[in-house]
């Protein structure tokens, strides 16, 4: 691992390379050039599934004229990528699915035009599991760019593991400086275990604060966008322009107006109270994660912070409600994908039933035709009661338990996830393994709580370890400043993976 931050452009963040194109000391279009040399001699990491240079080009020369112009919006120049789960105009968008091979959508989500407003120029679209169903992002059917096959998405730090999901794509671009900041979706922890896998810093907003219009739905009642950099400080300046109502487009836009997540990055959090849940710490955390995430609680307490034990009593129901709850919906959700109105169609039909059901037997995966069997399962007349019932009753209990855990302390802080990143290969055909490393994350994401992951160090292999901060809704900015005071006074952000 190479310690010493170095000053290539790469190595810049956000807020470095913003004043570095004000000043003229590089263009948008020669910022954008760097990145996409960089995507291509590192397509062995599978990051990317689609680039089109002239494309990126001619949005970077737009920044510049307005650059030279100075009329330019805040981020003007600035290259980033999106999670294939945006859908853009100007690139394909697959959701890493073969369903969606081909399809190109007329318009772009509201979190891609808001990026796109604020002076962003797009490099391409990141991998990801297919419709952001997984934990490793072993589930994609989508080619990367310079393969002619679906290949894995590789861990920069280990490139026999994985990188994690289902923002695998987004979280490697990132930790391998093919892009300085990307989007990435959260359902259950797509931002924030793939963020802590890879040593980035990731964030999903309370639910509703950024648009879902656009955003290849999945479980639209936990579906939310968030930024992922290297820093909480890029993450701020990405998430103020992604956030914002979209009540025309998106009903479940919360109305909240946008906020400046940058404006309070510095302030002091002596005083501030860190509740640390039980739950978080039992049996199931691996040594090297606690050791780590331990030694991150620590710093907080020398920053003034003190640590509070607290209680989430229903952790370990997160995972059969997430898993009953994420699978109905996106039961109801992937019914569109009928081989009537866009992506893949079976080529040879006896009638309309044949062809929607060979449709959908070549077109979704494995992992996505297992969550459609379970979701239409607990929705069945059956077992509605029993199970979807069931489970939406124990998510509001999730969600108050929070509250009650609110009541002393003003964020929650604990592991991303139970182990650092597992082998390629390694859950083979067990999605329950899978499952169940989402244990941590999937109580902010039922309860619709803005969560983020902060590098913290290291574990066995040398692999990243992420500290997880959970805050209370709208408190996107309090988790911002306590991720930036960590990083004021720890280096683990800017670390490099050995050849990158
Ligand atoms: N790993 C979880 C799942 O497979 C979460 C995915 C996500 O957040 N998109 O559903």
């Amino acid at each position: 691992m190479s310690n010493t931050p170095s000053s290539e452009l790469h190595d810049l963040g956000i807020a470095q390379l913003t004043s570095a194109l004000r000043s003229k000391q590089v263009s948008a279009v020669e910022a954008a050039q760097h990145f996409l040399a960089r995507a291509h001699q590192h397509q062995n990491l599978g990051a990317y599934v689609a680039m089109n240079e002239d494309t990126t080009l001619a949005q970077a020369r737009a920044q510049d004229a307005a650059l030279a112009a100075g009329t330019a919006a805040p981020l003007a120049g600035v290259p980033i990528a999106h999670k294939d789960i945006f859908v853009t105009r100007d690139f394909p968008s697959t959701a890493g699915s073969k369903m969606l091979a081909g399809y190109q959508s007329p318009f772009d989500a509201t979190v891609v035009t808001r990026l796109a407003d604020a002076g962003c120029v797009t490099l391409g679209k990141l991998n990801c599991d297919e419709f952001a169903m997984g934990s490793a992002n072993e589930n994609s059917a989508v080619a990367p760019v310079g393969c002619d096959a679906p290949a894995p998405v590789r861990n920069p730090w280990d490139t026999s593991r994985i990188p994690g999901g289902s923002s695998g794509g987004s979280a490697v671009a990132v930790a391998a400086r093919l892009a300085p900041a990307v989007t990435g979706t959260d359902t259950g922890g797509s931002i924030r275990q793939p963020a802590s896998f890879c040593g980035v810093t990731g964030i999903k907003p309370t639910y509703g604060r950024a648009s879902r219009y656009g955003m290849i739905a999945f479980a639209s009642s936990l579906d939310q966008a968030g930024p992922m950099a290297r820093s909480a400080e890029d993450c701020a300046l990405l998430l103020s322009a992604m956030c914002g109502p979209d009540p025309d487009r998106d009903s479940t836009s919360l109305d909240v107006p946008a906020e400046d997540f940058s404006a309070k990055l510095n302030d002091s959090i002596d005083g501030l109270r860190i509740g640390i849940p039980a739950e978080f710490f039992g049996d199931g955390l691996a040594g090297d994660v606690r050791a780590a995430v331990d030694a991150a609680l620590k710093e907080y307490e020398k920053l003034g912070a003190k640590l509070v034990p607290i209680s989430l009593p229903r952790t370990e129901l997160s995972i059969p409600v997430y898993y009953i709850i994420a699978p109905a919906e996106a039961s109801s959700n992937l019914s569109r994908f009928d081989g009537v109105k866009f992506g893949h169609r079976a080529k040879d039909y006896a009638d309309l039933v044949d062809m929607y059901k060979k449709t959908r037997a070549e077109g979704f995966g494995d992992e996505v035709k297992r969550r459609i069997m379970i979701g239409t399962y607990v929705l069945s007349h059956g077992y509605y009661d029993a199970y979807y019932l069931q489970a939406q009753k124990i998510r509001r209990m999730i969600a108050d338990d929070f509250q009650n855990a609110f009541k002393d302390c003003d964020l929650i802080a604990g592991p991303v996830a139970p182990s650092v990143a597992w082998k390629l290969g390694e859950h083979g055909n067990d999605p329950l393994a899978d499952y169940l490393a989402d244990i941590f994350t999937l109580p902010a994401s039922l309860a619709g709580l803005p969560g983020m992951s902060v590098p913290a160090g290291f574990g066995a292999g040398g692999m990243p370890v992420g500290l997880q901060l959970i805050g209370n809704y709208f408190q996107e900015g309090r988790l911002l400043n306590a991720a930036h005071r960590l990083q004021q006074a720890t280096d683990f952000h800017l670390r490099a993976p050995e050849g990158i």
